[in-house]
């Protein structure tokens, strides 16, 4: 299951807003043979009688619904805990088998230098799932994202995984503030580029706002994420370059800073723009309205 932004209605009884969070247990029978997988952890071992299996999950940090998963398949799972502890379990359908190591390894290794980064990783654990319906894209699922129908590169498992924080951690409290998720996960994958050495932030951010005034993405304000048009690119793109017309705005130190203090004041919250708009004012001491009004409420490119 995938159902980002409203999809959960259709298989469990919800308020499906993202601003109403509960804790949430899973109990899923199957037939034996089949894994089901949930968010969070296994809490009882899965038990067989007349050829069923009952498997329990429990996702015991508060969750937006549009987060929550169910999946089954014959799985091959991969389990143990990152360099740092965190309890890590990667699945693979069978036809992406060759994936699962991979998943495993980096799944772990970016987690761990994200909560470097972000501060202390929020949930009990972290991993990842390829099942093989073509979705072609990837859901950050609270502790489980979902790579649908495709391998994952390290670049696509840096953006689930900074969504742990960044949607998970800290949702938003409405879905017109969605580049609060998706620029701040765009920015993770560029950070983690800079972190590998293959390439800077800047370079990143360099390249896109070299684009023509004429593209798109430069009419679509992402602040303001349409509900007929939510996932736009703009949310995504232009979101990243939020931050870092910001970082450059405000120097590393401040702006590393901010995302640990936005991701501590927020913990398992709700947030909205405004709100991080004064915590980078505050902790900069610096008028950021103009950079922010130019950079997310503007169907123009920023100069
Ligand atoms: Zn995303």
């Amino acid at each position: 299951m995938a159902s980002e932004p409203n999809g959960s209605k259709t298989w469990f009884p919800s308020n499906d807003h993202p601003a109403d969070k509960a804790t949430f247990d899973f109990t899923i029978t199957v037939p034996a043979g089949v894994t089901a997988l949930a968010n969070g952890e296994m809490t009882a071992k899965p038990a067989t009688r007349g050829g069923l299996t009952t498997y329990k999950w429990s996702e015991r940090h508060p969750m937006a619904t549009y987060l929550a998963t169910a999946t089954l398949g014959k799985f091959d799972l991969r389990e143990g805990k990152t360099a740092a502890g965190i309890p890590n379990l990667a699945a693979t359908d069978p036809r992406f088998k060759r994936s699962l190591d991979h998943l495993y390894t980096a799944s772990g290794e970016i987690t761990d230098y994200w909560t470097t980064v972000f501060g202390p990783y929020p949930f009990a654990s972290t991993g990842g799932v390829v099942d093989d319906y073509s979705a072609g894209y990837a859901l950050e699922n609270q502790t489980k994202p979902l790579y649908g129908g495709f391998e994952p590169d390290e670049a696509i498992i840096a953006h689930e995984l900074a969504h742990q924080w960044f949607g998970n951690s800290l949702t938003v409290k409405r879905w017109k503030d969605l580049w609060l998720n998706e620029g701040f996960a765009t920015y993770a994958e560029w950070l983690w580029s800079e972190h590998k050495g293959t390439k800077t932030a800047d370079a990143t951010f360099n390249e896109l706002h070299a684009r023509p005034a004429s593209d798109p993405m430069w009419s679509y304000p992402p602040g303001r994420a349409k509900p007929d048009d939510l996932f736009n690119q703009s949310v995504y793109t232009r979101g990243g370059m939020t931050l870092h017309a910001l970082r450059k705005a405000i120097g590393d130190p401040t702006f590393f800073t901010l995302l640990k203090t936005w991701t501590a004041e927020h913990r398992y919250g709700n947030v909205t723009t405004e709100e991080f708009i004064d915590l980078a004012e505050r902790l900069s001491g610096k008028d950021l309205g103009p950079l922010f009004d130019a950079w997310l409420f503007q169907p123009s490119r920023p100069a």
